[in-house]
């Protein structure tokens, strides 16, 4: 029998990635050369041409942001012109471009970088790690990515992974591989709720366990609540603070503002392990004479949480929708995962357990959890494909993935309206065929403009792509029809296939979307990768 690598599980993190692997039936976590078992997702180009990846970076981030590209997340499968990328042109240090099609693109030290590029990178520092820790190389993986993301942004993804040099076997869900780690295995019968509070967002996902099937009933989330808000609210306070002691205001005084922001984050983290917390940062600006003038302040527990409470009542309003969309109340939730670096904050757990009525599950570290799912998943799937069964041995089962997809799909009308397809929160995967008819007489070929989003607006919502059947009879209008299927697959990537019912001509398109990259750009992506 042929012996295939270990299929590694990726948790890449809009902050951090994480890799593990399954190996003789154990989960582990794969250190890097200094015993991390997290990377910090940062790439920096070096003036010597050189490229560095992950945690080695940070230092970098400081020194020379403009040439370290952080969050790539955010942008990966956008388009130049959405809030992300208009949010990122504003408060990103490193320069984003706008490439051919709207696809934003990283400039640094002269060159231009797609997204998945960047990733990709990220990917492969994740797959070095493994192979040194397995002493072998790696082929394939399991990549997580958040259930919000859509056909683009997972494919996206999964390039990425190919440029890095990797066979991606499946994308999964970070709440399915949270839900996972938790629970594949052990034969439980459970309705669990992921808790998943990152840097910048939040997402509830409600999952039923059955054995080995994992079922998403419902999810919903906020892409704008995360950790960084605690930091800015910490860094008003301390902006506050130093004016109430000098009588100076800081506000627009860009280095300082940074400064403060980044020992705002370092108070946050410190008051999660430690009642009191004191600040001294100094020489922030200086006064009339010239003199350096200082923040010197101490903040207790007590403090902090009465400041930040409201930011996490507002995540139990995204509990109370998934809630709602499931039918359940929080009391009929048998446990709740906590993932994402915020949940370390003792308020956040304070409050879940007063939500849900329970403590929440803490055996598993809220950076890891989602790779040690993804990386089960793989094993899984790994066995299926190439285990012999074993005398005696009892047959391996792989966990069915029920997921549902996080927005609608649907098409644009002739009056710019939206036509839903396939509704959010439809479990995937899923097949919906719909017949559609010409507008004008003798009409030879139809176009079709696909979209993913929840606006009653065609305009509003994400453009996929769109589609063209040519070779039409030519007929009074009305009278041809055209059956088109629309397919989520379990990657969540969207295929559309569209028939003449009188001609039986089809065409599968996986979809080429508007906010990707044509094949030559991927071509060339995979050329300065080799
Ligand atoms: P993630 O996106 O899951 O890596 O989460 C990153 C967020 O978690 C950032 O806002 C961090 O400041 C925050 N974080 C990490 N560790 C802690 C901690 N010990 N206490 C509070 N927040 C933390």
């Amino acid at each position: 029998m042929v012996e295939h690598d270990p299929v590694i599980g990726i948790d890449l993190g809009t902050t951090n990635s994480c890799v593990s692997v399954v190996l003789d039936g154990e989960v582990h976590v794969i250190p890097d050369e200094s015993g991390a078992r997290v990377q910090a997702s940062l790439v920096s180009f070096l003036t010597d041409g050189s490229v560095i990846v992950g945690n080695e970076c940070r230092h970098e981030q400081v020194v020379d942001p403009v040439n370290t590209i952080a969050s790539a997340k955010r942008l990966i499968g956008r388009s130049y012109v959405s809030k992300e990328v208009k949010a990122a042109l504003q408060a990103a240090p490193y320069k984003v471009v706008k490439g051919k099609g709207s696809v934003p693109l990283i400039e640094a030290r002269g060159q231009r970088y797609g997204l998945p590029e960047v990733s990709g990178m990220v990917l492969r520092r994740m797959k070095d790690l493994a192979e040194r820790y397995l002493g072998r190389p790696v082929t394939r993986a399991v990549i997580t990515v958040p259930a919000s993301f859509n056909d683009t942004q997972r494919q996206m993804t999964k390039l990425a992974g190919q440029l890095a040099g990797l066979d991606v076997l499946r994308i999964i869900n970070e709440p399915t591989a949270a839900a996972l780690a938790y629970g594949y295995g052990r034969g439980i019968k459970a309705r669990l709720a992921v808790y998943d509070f990152g840097g910048g967002t939040f997402d509830l996902t409600i999952l039923e366990l059955r054995d080995t099937v994992f079922e998403v009933v419902s999810t919903a989330g906020d892409t704008y609540l995360g950790g960084d808000d605690f930091d800015n609210r910490l860094m008003r306070y301390m902006l506050a603070a130093f004016k109430q002691q000098h009588g100076v205001g800081l506000e627009g005084e860009t280095l300082a503002v940074n400064r403060l922001k980044h020992v705002a984050e370092k108070v946050k983290c410190e008051l999660s392990t430690k009642e009191r917390a004191i600040v001294n940062v100094t020489e922030l600006a200086l006064d009339a004479n010239g003199a350096p003038l200082d923040l010197r302040f101490h903040l207790d527990r007590a403090g902090f949480n009465e400041r930040c409470q409201d930011l996490v009542q507002r995540t139990f309003l995204v509990c109370d929708e998934a809630l709602r969309i499931a039918g359940l109340k929080a009391s009929e939730v048998h446990g709740v995962v906590l993932v994402g670096g915020t949940t370390r904050m003792p308020l956040v757990r304070e409050m879940v357990a007063g939500y849900f009525g329970r403590a929440p599950l803490v055996d598993l570290n809220p950076d890891e959890v989602v790779s040690i799912g993804a990386a089960l998943q793989g094993a899984s799937l790994d066995s299926d494909h190439f285990s012999a069964p074993t005398s005696g041995a009892a047959p391996h089962r792989a966990p069915l993935l029920l997921d549902v997809t996080p927005m609608a799909l649907g098409v644009q009308t002739v009056s710019g309206y939206y036509d839903v397809v396939i509704e959010r929160n439809a479990s995937i995967p899923c097949e919906h065929t719909r017949t559609f008819t010409t507008s004008m007489d003798d009409q030879t070929s139809v176009r079709l403009q696909i979209f993913q989003g929840d606006s009653r607006i065609a305009a509003e919502n994400i453009k996929l792509g769109e589609i063209e059947l040519y070779g039409l009879p030519p007929a009074p209008r009305g009278q041809v029809e055209i059956q088109v299927t629309f397919e989520i697959d379990t990657d969540g990537i969207v295929v559309v296939t569209e028939r003449d019912s009188a001609t039986g001509i089809e065409q599968a398109t996986r979809i080429e979307v508007s906010a990707g990259y044509a094949p030559d750009e991927v071509a060339q992506m995979f050329e300065r990768g080799a």
